[in-house]
Formats: C-alpha cells, structure tokens, sequence
C-alpha cells in the first residue's frame, strides 16, 4: 500500500491508535485524526520514527464543516485521498426510559452523522484517483442489539445501511464500501465498564476473552488492501465468536 493516503478518526488511542499504526506499517501515509492534538503529535513522532509517514490532524468530528475540510485539505495537501477509517466514536449508555433526548443525539451526531459528511467529502478525490477504501468501524451492538445502548446500537445500525448503499453507488468507480464491526476489545471504551459487566460479557464471548485493538486493525489494514478488491457493502464481525 506504497504511499497510499489514509485518514483515520479517532487515532489518539484505542483501536484507532492500532489502525493508524497498522496502516503505517503497511506503507501508507495517515492522517490521524481525533480532538487530542498532543497524542496526535506523539503518535506522528512515533510512527516517523520507525521509519513510517504520518502527520497530525487535530479535528473534532462532530464539528461537520471542520470534517469536510479536514478530508478535502487532506486530498489536496497529497493530490490523492485512498483511505477513509471513520473510527472515532462515543457511547452515553443509559436505558431506554432514562435516556435523554441529548444523549441520543449526541450519538446519533458524533457516530453517524460524522461518518456520512467524511465519506461525502471523501469519494469525489477517491473516484479521481479510481481507487477508494471506506472502512466504518460498527460493532455487534450495531447487529445484535445491547440494552443500555439503544443510541449506540442505532448509530451503528445505521452505519451498516450507509456503508452498504454507498458501496452500491460507487462500486463501478473502484471504490469499495465496508463495516467492521468489533465485539468487546479492550480499550478506555471498555475500560470504563464496571467489572461485573465485564466478567458477563466475557462469558458471553465464545473465545472467553476481549479482543484487541491489533485485531482489529488487521481486519481493517486487509479491507484497505488490493486484495479486498471484490468485498464490498459486507460487515465483518471481529467479535472472538459473539455473532452468528
Ligand atoms: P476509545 O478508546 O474511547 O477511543 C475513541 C477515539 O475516538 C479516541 O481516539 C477519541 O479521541 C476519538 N473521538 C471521540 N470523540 C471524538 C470527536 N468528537 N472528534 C474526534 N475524535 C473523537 O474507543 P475505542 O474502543 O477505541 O473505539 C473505537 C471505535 O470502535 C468506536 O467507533 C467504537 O464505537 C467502536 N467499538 C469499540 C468497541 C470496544 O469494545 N472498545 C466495540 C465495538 C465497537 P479524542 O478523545 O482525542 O478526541
């Protein structure tokens, strides 16, 4: 993947951390994107350091116009844009009779709507270069459904239904469209659980462990690939098992 562009949301950490760092190792040069310019910065160094190419791109995804632009600079900055990980996401769980309108649509807006004004912005340089990879990240929330998350589980719902469509609308341009969706994979996300939750979600885990985030990044590193070529509007589940 020899000097392909890469933008990556939600590259300070966790799994976007390990996609970037990933995606580096394959030859790409990233983008990496979160609101944590610091850790950006960092991670730029790092990955420079070994020899990669990466630059930081503070931006806060829930700002749409900031995103828009963000992508657009990134494609003229490289006169190409290959790569597109919408990765960066939030939860505010809570049951359905105490969630409150804010909490829906802060997810709905930071999960989903940031998904569809990056990939907006990103097919037309994509489809100029005949050559374009969307990765969304979902999870098994998205497919199965989790009480305490009907937000997030629609967010990620919804984002399978959109990656599914635009990889309709542009599978004729060489751009290819696809869900990965992560079960539970150890991450301040995860992290934040309390740990009975995490000693049941556990054993609801055929593999009876959480992932991590290089497992993930491998899924996504092999969909950004040459070879995943004829893959398109799938959702891959790297959930250890969860997910029929
Ligand atoms: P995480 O550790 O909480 O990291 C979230 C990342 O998103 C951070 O880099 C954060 O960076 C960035 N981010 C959050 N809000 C942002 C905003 N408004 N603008 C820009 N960047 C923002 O989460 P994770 O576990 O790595 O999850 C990554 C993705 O996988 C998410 O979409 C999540 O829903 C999905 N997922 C995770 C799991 C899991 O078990 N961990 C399971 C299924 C799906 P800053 O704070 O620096 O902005």
């Amino acid at each position: 993947m020899d000097r392909r562009v890469a933008f990556v949301t939600g590259a300070s950490r966790g799994i976007g951390r390990a996609i970037a760092e990933k995606l580096a190792s394959d030859g790409c040069h990233v983008v990496l994107v979160a609101r944590s310019a610091d850790r950006l910065e960092a991670l730029a160094k790092e990955i420079t350091d070994q020899g990669g190419s990466a630059e930081a791109c503070p931006c806060d995804i829930g700002d749409g116009e900031a995103l828009a632009t963000a992508v657009t600079d990134a494609a003229e900055r490289h006169g190409r844009f290959d790569i597109l990980v919408n990765n960066a996401g939030i939860t505010r769980d809570d049951l359905l009779l105490r969630m409150s309108d804010e909490a829906w649509d802060e997810v709905i807006h930071v999960n989903l709507r940031s998904a569809f004004v990056a990939c907006r912005a990103a097919v037309r340089p994509m489809m100029r270069g005949r050559f374009g990879r969307i990765i969304n990240v979902g999870s098994v929330s998205g497919v199965m459904g989790n009480p305490g998350q009907a937000n997030y589980a629609a967010a990620k719902a919804g984002m399978i239904g959109f990656t599914k469509t635009i990889g309709k609308e542009f599978a004729g341009k060489g751009v290819t469209a696809n869900v990965v969706a992560p079960g539970f994979i150890a991450t301040d996300m995860t992290d934040a659980l309390p740990d009975l939750v995490k000693e049941e979600a556990t054993k609801r885990i055929p593999a009876k462990r959480f992932g991590t985030p290089e497992e993930i990044a491998h899924a996504v590193s092999f969909l950004a690939s040459d070879g995943a070529s004829y893959i398109n509007g799938r959702v891959l589940a790297v959930d250890g098992g969860m997910t029929d």
